[in-house]
This record gives C-alpha cells, sequence and structure tokens, in this order.
C-alpha cells in the first residue's frame, strides 16, 4: 500500500530529473521524520525498548528502505538504513553529518536533527516534518498544551487566561521545583481544578541525574546539569535543554540539591515543549515589563508567546534550527498569533551567529497570507523596550 499512497500524497507533481531527485531526497527525510516519531509514540505507550522486529511501525521500515536505497543510489560505503537503533543513533545528529552527499547543503534539511540527543524525544524539526508528510501522527506538542488548556477549562471564565499563564510560567521558571513548593502554588494560587495537570508536568528526580546523591541546578536556565561520561570536558554535568546551551556555550553551576526526594523535575516533554522555547519568552517578556510596557506571557491561553498592550502586539518565539523547516510551519498556519494588530516571529538570538542568513532564508520561504515581521529576540526587546 505505501508505494503509491506515498507517492501521490508527496511526489505528485514529477518534475525535471534533478528536480524529481531531490524531491526524492526529500520524501526520504520526510518519512524518516514520521518513521521516527511512531517509534517513540509506540515505545513510549508499551513502556518497551525499541526492537528491530516485526513490531516496528510500517512508516519507520519504509523509511528505512528508502534510507538503504539512498546509500545505494550513491555509491555510500556502508548501508544506513539497515538498523533501527543505527538510524535512531544517526538522527541525533543533523543530516548534513550524515555522511551522504544528497543530505548535504543545500538540501533543505541539512540543518535539521531528528531526534533530540539528551532528552530522547524527536525535535520540533521532526515533528512539523513528520506533519508535513501528511500523516495522522499524534502531535506531543499539542496534547502538552491540551492538557494545560482543559485544566484551566474548570475555572470560571474570567480566570481562565490568568491560570494558564500562571501555571506555564510556573513551569517555565521553576523546572525544577521543591515539592512543598508545587503544593503552595496550588493552594495559594487556588489551583485547585488544576492540581492534577500541573501534578503531570513534573516527575521525581531520576537516579541518573545525580552527583553522588544531591542534584545539581543548570545556572542558566534553572532545570538541571546531569552527570557526563566524559568528566573533564563537562566537570559540574552538562544542561539537557537545547536552547539554554545554545545561548550559553559554557555551563554554568547552579545551586545544589542535597534532598532531591523533596524535589520535581519537569518531564521530557515539559522541557522540551515549554521549558527549552521558554527561555526566550521570559527573556522577552522580562526586559518589556523592565522598560515599563504591558507585557503578559501566553495571553488568552496562548495565542501568543508573549502579548504586549493587550492585542496590540503579539510575540511568537520559535526555536526550529531550520528556518525551511519553520517556513512551512507558519505558511502551513501562525495559529492564533493572526488576532493581533501586530505580529512578530522571533528567534532567539544564537541562529543568526550558527546561520547567518537564518532570517533571509526564513523570510524567503514563508508564503503564509499572515503578515509576519520576523526578527530576533534582541531585536525584538530593542523595537518594543523603546
Ligand atoms: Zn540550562
Amino acid at each position: 500500500m505505501g508505494e503509491w499512497l506515498y507517492a501521490t500524497s508527496l511526489n505528485e507533481s514529477p518534475k525535471a530529473n534533478g528536480a524529481a531527485d531531490m524531491r526524492s531526497v526529500e520524501v526520504t527525510a520526510v518519512l524518516l521524520a514520521r518513521g521516527l516519531l511512531e517509534v517513540y509514540d509506540l515505545a513510549e505507550a508499551s513502556g518497551k525498548a525499541v526492537q528491530q522486529d516485526a513490531s516496528l511501525p510500517v512508516s519507520a521500515r519504509r523509511a528505512m528502505t528508502l534510507l538503504s536505497r539512498l546509500c545505494l543510489e550513491t555509491g555510500a560505503a556502508e548501508d544506513l538504513g539497515g538498523n533501527i537503533h543505527d538510524v535512531m543513533h544517526m538522527a541525533c545528529a543533523p543530516f548534513r553529518d550524515w555522511g551522504l552527499r544528497p543530505l548535504a547543503p543545500p538540501f533543505p534539511y541539512a540543518d535539521v536533527s531528528l531526534i533530540d540527543r539528551d532528552l530522547g524525544v524527536p525535535t520540533e524539526d521532526c515533528r512539523e516534518m513528520a506533519r508535513q508528510g501528511g500523516s495522522e501522527v499524534a502531535a506531543h506538542e499539542e496534547l502538552q498544551h491540551e492538557a494545560l488548556r482543559t485544566a484551566v477549562a474548570g475555572y470560571p471564565p474570567r480566570q481562565r487566561s490568568a491560570a494558564y499563564t500562571a501555571i506555564r510560567e510556573l513551569v517555565v521558571r521553576r523546572p525544577v521545583i521543591r515539592v512543598s513548593d508545587l503544593l503552595e502554588f496550588v493552594t495559594s494560587g487556588g489551583h485547585y481544578a488544576a492540581t492534577q495537570a500541573i501534578q503531570s508536568f513534573y516527575r521525581p528526580i531520576p537516579q541518573a541525574a545525580l552527583f553522588g546523591g544531591a542534584a545539581r541546578l543548570c545556572g542558566h536556565c534553572g532545570s538541571l546539569l546531569w552527570p557526563e561520561r566524559d568528566v573533564s570536558a563537562h566537570p559540574d554535568g552538562r544542561c539537557r535543554i537545547r536552547q539554554c546551551r545554545l545561548a550559553h556555550p559554557g555551563s554554568l553551576r547552579g545551586e545544589d540539591i542535597a534532598e532531591p526526594g523533596e524535589w520535581k523535575l519537569a518531564t521530557a516533554a515539559s522541557l522540551a515543549f515549554w521549558v527549552g522555547p521558554g527561555l526566550d519568552e521570559i527573556r522577552i517578556h522580562d526586559a518589556l515589563l523592565a522598560a515599563g510596557r504591558a507585557s503578559v506571557l501566553y495571553p488568552e491561553a496562548d495565542a501568543a508567546d508573549v502579548g504586549v498592550d493587550e492585542l496590540e502586539v503579539g510575540i511568537d518565539v520559535k526555536t526550529y534550527a531550520s528556518p525551511v523547516v519553520l517556513a512551512a510551519r507558519l505558511s502551513h498556519s501562525v495559529g492564533r498569533l493572526g488576532i493581533f494588530r501586530e505580529r512578530i516571529l522571533a528567534v532567539p538570538d544564537d541562529k543568526i551567529r550558527l546561520n547567518p542568513r537564518y532570517l533571509e532564508q526564513l523570510r524567503a520561504s514563508y508564503c503564509g497570507t499572515v503578515p509576519l515581521r520576523f526578527m530576533t529576540s534582541s531585536q525584538a526587546i530593542r523595537e518594543l523596550a523603546r
């Protein structure tokens, strides 16, 4: 069944030879994203480790076959598509580093890593690419947002928006929190209706995160520093939040937590979808507040990441590695950012350090109908803090 389904959904407009080749490489990449996402979903739902057998989702097997074919066609030294564990390992690195010429620039997804090596979850680029593939893959990110929206639906209507903001802001600002502080947040803020959801955003601090019985905070983002095998390179441990490491190449040791049993850590989903992207959201919001602007985080239950002067200015921060993937996502939909009079799409400053043409490529690739202004977080602060 797969053959023609993919052929019709992804390869419907046969082009001249060269373009068709590029297209088939893109299809392989999109199917790899979709396959790995399904592998991850399956492993998470069943609680079992990924097996190289009949339990592997069809999409993953199909993607691996296409990868093997690509290796064969390009005369690669080895077959990279033979084993799911090898593929998952490679997928932690950007396509450009896979050692296959067609996956290196100008391949549009060259910068994309499909799996976040530290958190062990599919990256936001991976989820978006999978969505482009037209699949009905459950989007973990949406589920995470939905859990909070459902929880605040139990509040009186006039309190919902503020409750949404307070709870999400708590997770972003306090990815590691004392259990007693979490309870205090619930009681003093009157968040009883959302107790279960709030608890579901946190988990106990894992043994693997401890340094001889104690946990250690990242001095930059407030999540954890994790012990690394290479102690000489990371004597204090290493933060697993990609956006934090990109913004701060040097690690900073924060407070030590002597009784980790009395603390909680945000779940992998909370870290990946809220805390990581949230670092710049908080940075912008705090800078605008300090400049006297009426800034609100996640206004109207997440119509934007930062709202200024009610519905005057809406700012969304996106941390995608690839401007091409981000542009595709935005061209598909900007969500409720459209309700603001002026709409700003901000990307962390480090994107420009890594790819000086990031904003240019983003503008060139965006073809949505809602006009957006693209800038870095610092540019957004400079412009709005006046
Ligand atoms: Zn950090």
